[in-house]
Parts: structure tokens; C-alpha cells; sequence
């Protein structure tokens, strides 16, 4: 194993360098997100900003994170599976999600960290080797070459084995932000862990499809978990009116989706004179009870993650993220200075807060003190927004609901769930949502609503059109939901429902969501607005066979498509 390291501290390695050159592979190809470039791969550059360099870096992390899974996965056929491997193999996996982590050094890091815990694992490995059992070594034809995602020369395996990938990506952040809350499940690492194993077997086609299915239900576990976490920890997310106007004092923006970072953040703000707001997805924090007990908790300003740039520079205060999605602010940029990191995101010259190893708290004072400093935010808007029908809320409305389909005043729930992006083409879904008669509900949770939770949708008489669950791991309320009408109609599946899902995905929290509703068994999902350019061909063909998964095409056509 290679350790590399120089004086300024840990760098890329030469030898991974070179095993690209060697392989005449492209030192940069990225195709995991929704906005790669021309829809086919970033070469070079990333659309997100993210570097040839900390490409590299992720392509080296993800390759050490196999093996470091493979490793523990042997040790845990033989009882001795290492709790903190699982831990660096989830941060690790969280940090490569596009828009998370953007700070090289950090990366190198964890790098670093994954290799010294693999050096440690393989040495255990070897010591309980013995002749009925080969080494874990010898179970895969594993090359360092396997590096670069190109490597796979078959398409349809490649598309397959990055697949799980990204899934399993979605999966480990759902985990993370659980552990914050100290909620773990040991079975879901070991089940990401099995799947990473997979990508680097000699495997068919057909043992990969089953084990995309099999992260899909990995998925569902982990959005169960943090759905645990997030309720037991701070109650069941109720109807709730969220203030969008500024205040007249200083404040700190919370962007991303760890409720445990804001819980800490409001403890320690509170009396300091200065008011927390919400941004992007972590508006839904707003429909729990336990922070309404927060006065100085204000609202949400501004709208998705992409107007960052634009939103950023008016709030006059400091940003605190937490995860994903972060846009590497402009050089000339005018808060570049206020913004802060914690978790496993990160951004270069940003301040990163960490938690003290002893305590297990984090020290926000520093944000605190640079918040006092500022001026109070712009306007950006005013009004309220209406949200938190997440499963605990519809169960309350379920009879309600149930009566109003029986008497025809609801034809249809479609679901508009997952993730906002810049590509124009998005508006598709502000017009989709106007476009549906007022008989149909909307149900969301992620970003994706920014696109239309505030037009002046027509009300459908007692229900708002638009029902909030919450963050995109809130899919997993949208399911619960489902289930809980088709029990309450009488239907024998989540299909027989009169339910049309229409998903926006932008990054790999969206394509375990994806997965996780296929391992349940839901069809006709129309994924737009492009279709991921990891899938080739002929994975596409089976997932449309299996799953009639579809595309969209124009606002109007799909409006009278699906909803009919
Ligand atoms: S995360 Fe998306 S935008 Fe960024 S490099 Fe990868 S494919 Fe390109
Ligand atoms: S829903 Fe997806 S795109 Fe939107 S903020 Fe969450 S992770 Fe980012």
C-alpha cells in the first residue's frame, strides 16, 4: 500500500498519476450528477467547480473506500468488523457527493485517514487468514489501474457498478446525519460495505442488477434511520407557516440538511442578538417542534442552492454549511470571508468547525462573533410558506384525505420530490405544476420545490396544493404516505394508487431515492429533466422494462399525460 506524503502535507500520489497515463485514460472524467457536462461527462473542469485534482482525489478515495469495505467486510465474516472503518467509509463516501466538499486538504485527509485504517485492516486480515479461507486480497482481480471510472471498458458493467456507487453515496450522508444525532445502524454499513465489494468483482450484469436493487433497500433503511433520529430527536414535523422576510438584526444563515448542527447553532445563539435563518433544505427544520421554542430562529431567506451566489452576497452574514450543496463563491466575491464549514463538507479558505473529540460538541462561537459584527440581511421577500406534511402530519389528514378522493375533490397525488439545479430547462417544472388541474396534489420533499412552492397555485378547497415533507431524505414520508393511502383505499399496491411520480434529480442523495422506490416496487417514475448519463443504453432498456421508468418531455404533453 501506498501512503503519499510530503512536506506541506499529503498530496496525490504519483503512482495513481501515472497508472492513468499508463491506461491511457483521461486524468479527469466525472458523469455523476445531473449538470455533467453536454450530459456525457466533466473532463478537465467540473460544471460544479470541482478541480482535476480533487477529481483525482475522489477517484483515489473512492478506490481506497472499496478496499477499506472489502477489508472490513472479510473481518466481519470473522466476527471482527471495525465500527470506526464503517464511520470513515461513510464520510468518505458523503464527501465525494457533488457540491460537498471542495477543500483539497481536507480531502487529503480523509485519504489519508482511509489508508491507515486499510493498512491496519489488511494487516488483521492477513493474521486471520488461514488455509480454508483465501485472503481478501486474492477475492478480487483488483488493480490499482481501477482507479479511474473509464477503466471498465464494458459499458454496461461500468454503468452498473457506478450505479451503486452513487447510491450508496445517497446512502452513507443519510447515515451521517443520523450518527450526528447518535443514531447508527451497524447492518446498513455492513450492507453499503457488500455492495461496495461488488464494484470490485468480476461480476454479470444480472448479480449487479440485483445489488442496485439491494442499495435501493439499503436506501430505504437509511432514510428510515434519520427519519428515526430527526423525530425522536426533535418531534414529528407539523403543518407550519415559515416566514420568508428578513429581520431588522444581524443573522447567521444554516444551509444544508444536519439538524444536529442546528440544534447546536440555536443553543448557542440564543440571548447573543443576533437571529438564525434557514437556507436551501434546510427550511424543513422549521415544521419541528423543538426548535420553535427558539425565538431568534427567524425563517428561511432565499431559494435552492444554485442562487447561492447572488442570495449569499445580500445576507450580509456568515453561512454555516453543513452538507451539500455548495457553489465555490466567485474570487471577487463579497462573502467569501463569512463562510464556514462543518461535517464532511468543505470549501477552501473556508473556516472548518469540528467537533472536540472529548465532548462530542461543536464550538460555534466564532460564527456567533462574526454574525454580531455584520448588518442585518437585504429583503429578498416577503409572505410565508406552508409546510411540514411529513408522515406523522398526513396520518392525522388521512381520513380527510381518503373522503376527498372517494368524493372526486382529489383525482391524483403526483409527486415532485428531489433536487433543484441551474439548467434552464428546470422551469419545466414551475409550468408542470401549473399546468395540473387543482384536483391534484403535489407532494415534495428536497429542493425541487423551489421551482414551485411559491407561484399562486389554485387551492384545492380545504388543502394546500403543494405538501412539504421535508428534505429529500424525506422521501422516505412521501413513501410511508403512499403506503398509508393504498391501505386506507383498499389497494393492493403503491401502483394501483392514483399516483403519478415526476422526480427531479440533480445529485446521488437523489439516486438512492431513485433506487429505493424501485426496490420497493414503484413504476412509471419519470425522471427528468435529463436522464443521468451514467446509465448506458442497455441498463436503461432493463430499468424501462422492469420499471417503465420514463422521461419528460413538454409541460403541457406530460401534464395531460400523466395526470390523466
Ligand atoms: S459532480 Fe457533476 S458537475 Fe461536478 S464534475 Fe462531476 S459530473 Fe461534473
Ligand atoms: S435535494 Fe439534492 S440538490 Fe437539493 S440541496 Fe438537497 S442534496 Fe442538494
Amino acid at each position: 500500500m501506498c501512503l503519499f506524503q510530503n512536506g506541506n502535507g499529503f498530496s496525490i500520489g504519483a503512482i495513481e498519476k501515472n497508472c492513468k497515463t499508463k491506461i491511457n485514460c483521461i486524468v479527469m472524467f466525472c458523469f455523476q450528477c445531473q449538470e455533467t457536462a453536454k450530459n456525457t461527462g466533466c473532463v478537465s473542469v467540473g460544471v460544479c467547480g470541482k478541480s482535476e485534482d480533487l477529481s483525482s482525489l475522489f477517484d483515489d478515495l473512492i478506490f481506497d473506500i472499496i478496499e477499506l469495505a472489502a477489508a472490513n467486510n472479510y473481518l466481519r465474516q470473522k466476527n471482527a468488523g471495525d465500527l470506526a472503518a464503517s464511520r470513515l467509509i461513510t464520510d468518505g463516501l458523503f464527501s465525494t457527493i457533488t457540491n460537498a466538499n471542495f477543500d483539497q486538504d481536507a480531502v487529503c485527509e480523509k485519504l489519508y485517514a482511509v489508508r491507515k485504517k486499510l493498512s491496519e485492516l489488511s494487516e488483521m486480515a492477513n493474521k486471520a487468514d488461514s488455509d480454508d479461507c483465501p485472503s481478501f486480497n486474492c477475492s478480487a482481480n483488483v488493480t490499482r489501474e481501477r482507479v479511474c471510472i473509464l477503466w471498465e471498458k464494458d459499458e454496461d458493467i461500468r454503468s452498473l457498478k457506478q450505479l451503486i456507487i452513487y447510491g450508496v453515496k445517497g446512502a452513507a450522508a443519510y447515515c451521517e446525519h443520523a450518527r450526528a444525532l447518535g443514531f447508527e445502524q451497524e447492518s446498513i454499513y455492513a450492507q453499503i460495505e457488500d455492495a461496495l465489494c461488488k464494484t470490485r468483482e468480476e461480476v454479470s450484469v444480472e448479480e449487479l442488477l440485483g445489488t442496485v436493487l439491494q442499495v435501493g433497500q439499503t436506501g430505504v433503511k437509511a432514510m428510515a434511520l434519520l427519519d428515526k433520529a430527526n423525530t425522536s430527536s426533535f418531534g414529528y414535523p407539523e403543518m407550519t407557516f415559515v416566514e420568508l422576510s428578513a429581520g431588522e438584526r444581524p443573522g447567521i444563515l444554516i444551509s444544508g440538511h444536519d439538524l444536529s448542527d442546528l440544534k447546536e447553532l440555536l443553543e448557542q445563539s440564543e440571548g447573543k442578538g443576533i437571529d438564525i435563518y434557514t437556507h436551501s433544505e434546510m427550511l424543513p427544520a422549521h415544521y419541528y417542534p423543538y426548535f420553535k421554542k427558539f425565538s431568534h430562529f427567524k425563517g428561511n431567506y432565499g431559494n435552492a442552492w444554485w442562487k447561492q451566489q447572488e442570495e449569499f452576497a445580500k445576507f450580509n452574514g456568515p453561512i454555516l454549511f453543513t452538507s451539500n450543496c455548495i457553489v465555490p463563491p466567485k474570487a471577487e466575491s463579497s462573502y467569501r470571508k463569512r463562510i464556514f464549514t462543518t461535517g464532511s463538507c468543505g470549501l477552501e479558505g473556508a473556516t472548518h468547525i469540528t467537533k472536540d473529540p472529548v465532548s462530542g460538541k461543536k464550538d460555534f462561537s466564532q460564527i456567533i462573533a462574526a454574525a454580531q459584527k455584520c448588518n442585518p440581511p437585504e429583503q429578498l421577500e416577503k409572505g410565508k410558506l406552508v409546510g411540514g406534511f411529513a408522515h406523522h402530519q398526513m396520518s392525522i389528514l388521512t381520513d380527510r384525505i381518503v373522503n376527498a378522493v372517494k368524493k372526486g375533490v382529489i383525482k391524483r397525488f403526483v409527486v415532485m420530490a428531489g433536487c433543484d439545479g441551474r439548467h434552464t430547462s428546470r422551469q419545466y417544472y414551475s409550468d408542470f405544476a401549473q399546468e395540473i388541474d387543482k384536483s391534484c396534489l403535489i407532494l415534495t420533499a428536497g429542493c425541487a420545490k423551489y421551482r414551485y412552492n411559491k407561484l399562486a397555485l389554485t387551492p384545492n378547497g380545504e388543502f394546500p396544493r403543494v405538501l412539504d415533507a421535508g428534505q429529500c431524505n424525506d422521501c422516505y414520508s412521501l413513501i410511508v404516505i403512499a403506503d398509508e393511502l393504498r391501505k386506507a383505499l383498499g389497494l393492493k399496491t403503491i401502483n394501483d394508487l392514483p399516483i403519478t411520480f415526476n422526480i427531479a434529480w440533480y445529485e446521488q442523495k437523489a439516486v438512492v431515492v431513485l433506487l429505493a422506490l424501485l426496490s420497493l416496487g414503484v413504476k412509471n417514475i419519470h425522471l427528468g429533466p435529463t436522464l443521468p448519463a451514467f446509465l448506458s443504453k442497455n441498463v436503461l432498456s432493463v430499468l424501462k422494462d422492469k420499471f417503465n421508468i420514463g422521461t419528460i418531455t413538454t409541460a403541457k404533453q406530460d401534464a395531460i399525460n400523466f395526470v390523466r
